[in-house]
């Protein structure tokens, strides 16, 4: 492989747009059938602008796709208790097929007591344990939406991944852990990196598949990349006001194969898989 390689940055955006179609379509058709169409719950607790923001972008995105929604918000000062009250009348409530609590969660929250209140078939994040287990078992069930959408982009590149060396920065349960099993379940060898890991750039420099689900900003730099490694960037930083992902966006570009960027990357792709999420609970739960 020649040091100097083409590098396709993946336009997420327009990836997601296509898939919001398909699943567009399929609402209609379901409405069209004589069903009512799938609902969205999301719980914010709080009044962080960036989560506010985030369940916006949720909402707004079901709306195109034909969907409903409903939005609980709950004040940061509210007890677990009445958090928990909210999850389970959700979970009683007929009419609502997915439900989301958007994280973080405040401080004296318990965010896996939460995960695991919410009924397993609406669990559109895949956070809990019943899911996790299914996903760990390679069975059917709701994965967590970053994970499936990062395959998604890897598989509408046609990137390989049978026998190939994938590795994961980021062993959190939301992320990195998640995506570990799906390469895993897709026949790569996968490594999973984490703070304490010795030599990073040297296994990295080995990956045909890096996933970098980190948080720190340009952590990965060209010299880490292996020459026509696929780069998958989850990492969300600001710096001085400007979206930063984990992976030297810039620097990767003539080395890397393929590229997410941190703006209209992996992003839109996870609000897409919590759609294709919410449509699966929906049918599952209809028999349909
Ligand atoms: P997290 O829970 O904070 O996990 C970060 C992981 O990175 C941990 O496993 C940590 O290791 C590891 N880590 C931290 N510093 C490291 C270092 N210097 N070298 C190697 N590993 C290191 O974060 P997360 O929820 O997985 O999210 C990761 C990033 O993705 C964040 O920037 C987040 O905002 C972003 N994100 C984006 C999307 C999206 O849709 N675009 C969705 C989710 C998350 P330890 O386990 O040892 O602490």
């Amino acid at each position: 492989m020649p040091d100097s390689v083409s590098t396709v940055v993946v336009d997420g955006k327009s990836l997601a747009e296509d898939i919001r179609s398909e699943i567009a379509a399929e609402v209609a058709a379901l409405v069209a059938a004589g069903h009512r169409p799938p609902c969205l719950a999301v719980v914010l607790v709080g009044d962080d602008p960036a989560s506010a923001s985030y369940i916006k972008g949720k909402r707004r995105a079901s709306a195109r796709a034909g969907m409903d929604s409903v939005e609980r918000r709950l004040p940061s000062d509210e007890s677990q208790d009445e958090l928990l009250a909210v999850v389970r009348a959700l979970n009683e409530d007929e009419g609502v097929d997915g439900i989301l609590v958007q994280l973080p969660v405040p401080d004296g929250v318990d965010a896996e007591a939460i995960a695991e209140a919410v009924d397993p078939a609406k669990d559109v994040d895949g956070l809990h344990p019943l899911n996790s287990g299914r996903l760990l078992a390679n069975r059917p069930g709701l994965y967590p939406c970053t994970p499936t959408g990062i395959l998604e982009v890897l598989d509408r590149h046609g990137v390989k991944l049978e026998g190939k060396h994938a590795v994961v920065i980021g062993r959190s349960a939301i992320v990195g852990k998640p995506v570990a099993l799906l390469l895993l379940h897709r026949h790569a060898t996968v490594t999973v990196c984490h703070s304490r890991t010795r030599d990073l750039p040297g296994l990295c420099r080995q990956a045909d598949v890096l996933v970098a689900a980190v948080g720190r900003p340009r952590l990965v730099r060209a010299d880490w990349v292996k020459p026509g490694a696929a780069v998958i960037d989850v990492g969300v930083n600001v710096i001085d006001g400007k979206l930063v992902g984990d992976v030297d966006l810039g620097a990767v570009q003539g080395r890397a194969s393929l590229v997410t960027p941190p703006r209209g990357g992996i992003g839109p792709m996870t609000i897409t898989m919590l759609l294709r999420n919410t449509v699966a609970a929906y049918r599952a739960r209809k028999g349909l």
